[in-house]
């Protein structure tokens, strides 16, 4: 119950942008009651994702500082405001987007009860924390952004990171033939056990020439480009004709501004989606988040781990996640 609540707890805040040292380890106040539509959850297990790091240096600003970091965790709700809506009693397991000022690198986060959904028996809150944000990213990038359909063509940036390694398993749930990058033999090998057909050394292939070879001169008729500047080029080099070109991240920095008169010699449809639109509503989220833990549960999405980190050592989790040496997810353990 809430009078149990320690006065103080845990989070993992930013108070100024920079490097991994201006990760602070802090105590913070733990709200002795969540505000209005809020849950309060003791988070168990809270996902890394590469926006974290844009968070810290500044790429994307802070909504306030300090900012706990975070955006998504799996946990206990302790509390539920009365008007909260879905009402989960205490107790409950959820899995949430934590919304944007109030982090979840933290052993207690208030979020939105509109954000937060029930885990289902049978899934571990770690696994829960380790698919939420990337996998929904992968599946409503797939189903709305590009609609991709079988027998497509699909090329995957980054096919062995955290939202790459759903999006190739996803991408043959929904039929096209996926061509993958990643820059190490392990990564690469991941990628090819993971779905992708065929997948190409981001460091030393001409992805370009190896892509129109590999699709006999048609193109991918779908890109997942993740890694912005140093990728888009040569996505507009190798697309086919009406293709659907789906930029969604700066994992190499930001793309420069883009003069459209590109897109006409192939009748491009260039996107730059962010998750968050396609699950403001309530309906969307839980329509997706259950299609998501279905195939979680039924074995077709394999959800690979690669560390969990104590929550005093996010530092080494950026490290790590911004030095292209995982795969899979990166999870911090919350207490
Ligand atoms: P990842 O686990 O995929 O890590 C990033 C990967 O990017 C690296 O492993 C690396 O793979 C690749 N990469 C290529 N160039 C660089 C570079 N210069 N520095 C670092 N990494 C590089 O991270 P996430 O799964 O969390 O995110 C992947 C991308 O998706 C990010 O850009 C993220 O911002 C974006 N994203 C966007 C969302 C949206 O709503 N728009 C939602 C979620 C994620 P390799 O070494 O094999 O090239």
């Amino acid at each position: 119950s809430s009078s149990s609540l320690p006065s103080t707890a845990k989070a993992v805040q930013i108070s100024k942008t920079g490097g991994v040292d201006v990760l602070e380890y802090n105590d913070v106040p733990v709200p002795p009651a969540p505000g209005p539509g809020q849950l309060l959850v003791r988070n168990r297990f809270a996902g890394v994702n590469f926006i974290d790091t844009y968070f810290r240096v500044g790429l994307y600003p802070a909504p306030v500082l300090p900012l706990t970091l975070g955006r998504e965790a799996a946990g206990e709700v302790v509390a539920a405001a009365p008007d909260a809506s879905p009402s989960f009693p205490p107790g409950t397991r959820v899995v949430y987007l934590a919304d944007p000022d109030a982090g979840a690198y933290a052993e207690y986060t208030a979020v939105s009860a509109a954000k937060a959904v029930a885990v289902p028996d049978g899934l571990g809150l770690d696994k829960a924390a380790a698919v939420l944000l990337q996998g929904l990213t992968a599946w409503t990038f797939i189903r709305e952004a590009a609609n991709v359909q079988p027998g497509q063509w699909a090329l995957v940036h980054a096919a062995a990171g955290g939202v790459g390694l759903f999006l190739v398993q996803m991408l043959r749930v929904a039929g096209a033939k996926v061509i993958g990058t990643a820059s190490s033999e392990e990564k690469r090998e991941l990628a090819r056990k993971n779905g992708a057909g065929w997948v190409l050394d981001s460091r030393n292939d001409d992805i370009v020439a190896r892509v129109k070879e590999i699709t006999e001169g048609h193109g991918v008729d779908v890109i997942f480009d993740g890694v912005g500047k140093a990728t888009f080029d040569a996505g507009l080099a190798m697309i086919a004709m009406k293709g659907h070109f789906i930029s969604f991240g700066n994992a190499s920095g930001a793309v420069p501004p883009v003069n459209i008169l590109q897109l006409g010699q192939k009748n491009v449809k260039l996107m730059r989606p962010v998750l968050y639109g396609y699950v403001a509503e309530r309906k969307d989220l839980e329509k997706y988040t259950s299609e998501l833990f279905d195939l979680v549960t039924s074995g077709k999405l394999n959800v690979v781990i690669h560390d969990v980190y104590p929550l005093k050592d996010a530092a080494r989790a950026h490290t790590d996640i911004e030095s292209r040496k995982t795969s899979g997810k990166l999870l911090i353990k919350c207490d």
